[in-house]
């Protein structure tokens, strides 16, 4: 047994941040591991409303990620699945092409195509039309492929439905300020409505799926093991002229640009290596990466970005920019150069039963899911048996 008499009032768990992570995972708990009583926290007036919005809504295939094997195969075995669960939320109604620039990439276009090939993901020519929409001084090849995007209001629609039919209880508009050891329950936490009013929870475990806010807390959290990169991005949000309305394009590897269906608005979103990262830092607990974004000048690069990708794709220079869609992304600082996703998936051995947890890109759920599975997490009178350390798939 845990150690502490059945309190009454204390959860199951609470699960810290109702992105797409935080809400999969309440779902999960609830669903499969028949959690009686969760509660989400989340500082939004709504889910899924910052980096579970705020992206490229690639769902990855492994294209992406020729410096990162493991990253490529992962979005292979990945893909499949989520368009089976997510069905609603897929946009597969786009041609999708890939284009390996002549200069200043680090792959070529036999060693992208070989690549390909290795992972198993399908990779054709293209006829001649799509080709021409390329300036071919500048373009080596140009490639026919299969990647999808997702639309983030049909997830969040999806994330409302299944926590209410599972009975999680969500605190809108409430920050988890500190976690700590409980007197009359494992662990304690404590939150903060925007009005200033305070609440103690006592559970048994705390998932912690803030994203950018993993080191946020107060109170006995150690903080995350892994060092995090914190970066503050900028994603045009375009009005594609006809010749590109029904297409995505990404050009590899190295200081270039993508451009991907953006479903939630029936947009484009446009992005360029050089020009959608603002300014970035080490993540450290007493900067806080919302209110460094709060306080950001956001002065839009879209006019930098349209003219360089303009000399590849001249056609994009009739694109109209509508809006920007400003975030604060956070990567593994491991995998700065070879620009992998793997999952952060951290015990905190000082705190039993809280876990700290970030995805890194959509598909990567079924990589935490899978992590979780191998948990001993039951309810309020089970046992736990874990090891302690963390997990990068
Ligand atoms: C610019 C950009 C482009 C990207 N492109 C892609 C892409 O094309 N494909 C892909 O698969 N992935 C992409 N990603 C990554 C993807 O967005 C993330 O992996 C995913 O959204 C993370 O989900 P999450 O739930 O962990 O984070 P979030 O959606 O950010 O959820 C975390 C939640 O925690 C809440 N929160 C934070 N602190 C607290 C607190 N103290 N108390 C209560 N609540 C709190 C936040 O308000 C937030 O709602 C991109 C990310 C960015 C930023």
């Amino acid at each position: 047994m845990s150690g502490f008499e059945a309190d009454p009032t204390s959860q199951d768990a609470v699960v810290v941040g109702g992105g797409f992570y935080g809400t999969a995972i309440a779902v999960y708990l609830a669903r499969q591991r028949g959690l009686k009583r969760i509660v989400l926290v989340e500082r939004e007036p709504a889910l899924l409303m910052r980096a579970s919005y705020n992206n490229q809504a690639r769902v990855h295939n492994g294209y992406h990620y020729p410096r990162s094997f493991t990253t490529a195969y992962r979005s292979r075995i990945n893909l499949p699945k989520f368009v089976v669960d997510w069905p609603g939320a897929v946009k597969r109604d786009f041609t999708k092409l890939y284009a390996i620039a002549r200069r200043n990439s680090k792959v070529t276009a036999k060693q992208f195509e070989r690549f390909c090939r290795d992972i198993g993901a399908d990779i054709q020519p293209v006829n001649t039309a799509l080709r021409g929409l390329f300036e071919p001084r500048l373009i080596e090849d140009v490639f026919l492929v299969e990647e999808y995007a997702f639309d983030t209001t049909k997830l969040a629609s999806w994330a409302r439905r299944e926590l209410s039919e599972s009975g999680v209880q969500i605190r809108y508009q409430s920050r988890v300020t500190a976690i700590s050891k409980g007197a009359q329950s494992p662990l304690q936490v404590i939150t903060e409505t925007t009005q200033g009013n305070q609440e103690v929870i006592n559970c048994r475990y705390v998932f912690n799926c803030t994203y950018s806010g993993l080191n946020q807390f107060k109170g006995d959290f150690p903080g995350v093991s892994t060092g995090l990169k914190q970066e503050i991005t900028e994603m045009a949000l375009m009005q594609m002229p006809e010749s590109l309305d029904g297409l995505g394009i990404t050009v590899m590897d190295g200081p270039f640009f993508s451009m991907m269906p953006f479903p939630a608005r029936g947009l484009h979103t446009l992005s360029h290596v050089r020009y959608t990262p603002h300014l970035h830092w080490n993540d450290q607990s007493d900067l806080d990466p919302y209110a460094r974004l709060q306080h950001y000048a956001r002065e839009t690069r879209v006019d930098r970005m349209v003219r360089d990708v303009g000399r590849y794709i001249p056609d994009v220079l009739k694109a109209k920019h509508v809006d920007s869609l400003f975030e604060v992304k956070t990567v593994l600082m491991k995998n700065e150069g070879d620009d992998g996703r793997p999952i952060l998936f951290e015990r905190h051995m000082e705190l039993p039963g809280c876990y700290s947890i970030l995805g890194g890109k959509i598909d990567n759920i079924y990589d935490v899911i899978e992590t979780l599975e191998k948990e001993n997490i039951s309810g309020i009178d089970g046992q736990e048996k874990s090891n302690g350390g963390v997990v990068n798939v």
